[in-house]
């Protein structure tokens, strides 16, 4: 369950971060128009960034800023400096992680004529899983060849950011939820997410669905992006593509991004801290001015967010500018920070003449997505990858010396080097590093292209022969357990194999 709205004529207690560079001057501008468009907000400003980090604090979060937090569940966040070096963490990542605010919201549109863009007709919400994936930061060296990354891809994880895709389309008046991942190559982490996505997707009959290849996608993105509507995806690539989206909408200094969380909800510009032009008064306020109507629909009160979107549309059309969108042609007025900010306050309750008029379905507001249940399967170990370190070169000999020590127990079922097979028979054109993963299963296993069978192994026979091995002066890295869910398969195969 999202974290509740509340009536709008009961003041919500927000927390409000002004940041670093130009975050204070944008903020001001941005908490002055939702003032005066009587968004019933009622903001507590904690201090994060670089002065938390000066004073050796190294998350950039000082406790009382958490206490805040917890009570208010909203945070609007102004961009802040992130130091470099020194141990300092991202204050990005803290919070992401911290309070599991593992969707990731980039709503980009067009706003052409006013901002320039090849793409017009551009209306296009990225969904992003925030808090899996590559971004887990589990890596090692293994070899002196070899380092790796592990991607963690969890049901949980997709069926939550799937589940709030689809409701989100649905609240926000939206037809089509469009899923990109890579799982013709990651048949399993990529493959349960769009597995996942087609099983939620039955449950919104309302909402069209359709999968694409991530490669092909975000090209159909870069060059038809009027062809989407919701698009949902895995973190490295919904970072990949939400700054191709807002990019091609001209939009990167206007956009604003909302991270929401089962209880908490954090609403930022997409831009930094532009310390290039921090305390001048000429800052375009308008990523963070988005995301506060994010954040004022998300609290429930969809109609302020509706007047104040209408009267920036407003305030673009009518030629008044920052600096950062001047255009010679269709600038009438060149204004700083806060006079852009008076203006749209002179515009609350004007709408555009020639952009569409911002206009939000009643149902906007939380989103509610159903709690996890996990599925029950039995689980059992067939077999184990044991990846060894060693620097020969010729896969014949390291598999014979592997077959020897297999044991009675278990076979050599084949060796792979980067993924591809290359014991028994495999190519001598195949470069092979100092990591090579060694596969045993049960003696039983009959693996033959129309019959697979996985026979249980027993653990500590896996140990007793990974001791063999040891004691053998094999120099093992590390071991990837096989298991079968329900008899199906739940590791890949290698290439070849
Ligand atoms: P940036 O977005 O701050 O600036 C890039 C360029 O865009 C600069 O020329 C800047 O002047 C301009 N710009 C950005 N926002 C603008 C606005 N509202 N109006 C007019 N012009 C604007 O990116 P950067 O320079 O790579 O990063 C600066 C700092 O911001 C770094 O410390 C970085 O770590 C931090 N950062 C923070 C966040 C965040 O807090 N969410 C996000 C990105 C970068």
């Amino acid at each position: 369950m999202i974290h509740p709205a509340s009536s709008t004529d009961v003041r919500t207690r927000i927390a409000v971060a002004p940041g670093d560079g130009i975050g204070p001057e944008i903020m001001a501008a941005t908490l002055r128009i939702l003032e005066a468009a009587g968004a019933p907000v009622d903001p507590t400003p904690i201090e994060i960034g670089a002065k938390v980090y000066a004073r050796g604090e190294t998350s950039g979060i000082p406790q009382n800023a958490w206490d805040t937090l917890r009570e208010t569940k909203v945070l609007l966040k102004a961009p802040i400096t992130t130091p470099q070096g020194g141990g300092y963490k991202s204050l990005n990542v803290t919070l992401r992680k911290t309070l599991g605010l593992f969707a990731n919201v980039r709503p980009n549109k067009a706003l052409s004529p006013y901002v320039h863009t090849l793409h017009p007709e551009l209306d296009v919400v990225i969904i992003r899983e925030n808090e899996e994936d590559l971004y887990a930061g589990i890596e090692h060296q293994q070899t002196e060849d070899v380092v790796q990354c592990l991607k963690l891809i969890t049901r949980p994880g997709c069926e939550r950011i799937v589940h709030y895709a689809f409701a989100y389309a649905r609240a926000y008046g939206r037809k089509k939820v469009t899923c990109m991942v890579k799982d013709n190559i990651m048949k399993h982490t990529d493959g349960l997410f769009h597995e996942v996505f087609k099983e939620v997707a039955k449950q919104y009959p309302d909402i069209e669905s359709e999968s694409l290849i991530i490669d092909i996608g975000s090209a159909l993105l870069a060059e038809q992006p009027e062809r989407f509507d919701v698009v949902v995806t895995t973190n490295l690539y919904g970072d990949i593509i939400s700054d191709i989206a807002a990019q091609i909408a001209g939009s990167v200094g206007m956009a604003g991004s909302s991270n929401i969380g089962t209880e908490v909800a954090m609403f930022e510009a997409i831009h930094g801290s532009a310390p290039d032009i921090a305390g001048k008064d000429i800052a375009n306020p308008s990523g963070l001015l988005n995301a506060a109507m994010m954040m004022l629909v998300h609290l429930g009160a969809s109609e302020v967010a509706e007047k104040i979107g209408n009267a920036w549309l407003r305030t673009l059309e009518d030629g008044i500018h920052t600096g950062d969108i001047y255009h010679p042609d269709r600038t009438q007025e060149k204004v700083g920070t806060q006079a852009f900010a008076d203006a749209v306050i002179a515009r609350l309750g004007q709408k555009p003449q020639t952009m569409t008029p911002w206009s939000l379905p009643h149902q906007a507001g939380p989103i509610v997505i159903p709690e996890y249940q996990r599925p029950k399967r039995k689980k059992q170990l067939v077999g184990c990858d044991v990846f060894i370190d060693w620097a020969g070169k010729d896969p014949q000999e390291i598999g014979d010396r592997l077959t020897e020590l297999a044991g009675p127990q278990f076979k050599l079922k084949m060796i792979t080097n980067r993924g591809v097979k290359v014991y028994p028979s495999g190519y001598p054109e195949t470069f092979c590093t100092d990591h090579w993963r060694c596969r045993f299963v049960s003696n039983e296993a009959i693996i033959e292209a129309d019959r697979k069978t996985y026979p249980p192994v027993d653990f500590s026979a896996l140990l007793t022969l990974q001791q063999r091995l040891h004691g053998a002066g094999e120099d093992i890295i590390k071991t990837e357990n096989l298991y079968a869910f329900d008899g199906e398969r739940g590791f890949s195969l290698g290439q070849g194999e």
